[in-house]
């Protein structure tokens, strides 16, 4: 064979494997859309979970020596830190999800008002 056939059967072998990655892209897709078909027929009955992500710390180089400016930085560490996060995981569909935001309960508190002075 020569290097031109060769080639020449390397591009069309490429070219097949494009269309196969469409084509699975596509399958993927589908069977994605049914997957979520599959959890809207679900009531969920909700496990969570508190699962904080760990970003470890590091030292951070800076600039370059030798650059300038008067905003030059050296070295300097990011030091580790822990953000909140939660999962949950439904017991009867097995579907998991994962939030880092939260929103404050709002709760309504209140007691018996008989108008007299509080005791001292
Ligand atoms: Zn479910």
């Amino acid at each position: 064979m020569s290097l031109k056939e060769e080639a020449e059967k390397l591009k069309t072998e490429i070219a097949n494997a494009g269309k196969e990655i469409v084509a699975l892209q596509e399958l993927q897709k589908t069977h994605n859309i049914s997957l979520e078909n599959v959890y809207a027929k679900c009531s969920h009955q909700w496990e969570i979970k508190y699962t904080p992500e760990h970003q470890k710390g590091y030292v951070s180089p800076g600039d370059a020596p030798g650059t300038m400016g008067i905003d030059w930085r050296g070295p300097f560490s990011v030091p580790s830190k822990t953000i909140d996060r939660w999962t949950r995981e439904c017991k009867c569909c097995g579907k998991i999800e994962t939030t880092k935001k939260v929103r404050v309960k709002e709760t309504e508190t209140y007691e018996p008002d008989f108008e007299k002075p509080p005791l001292k």
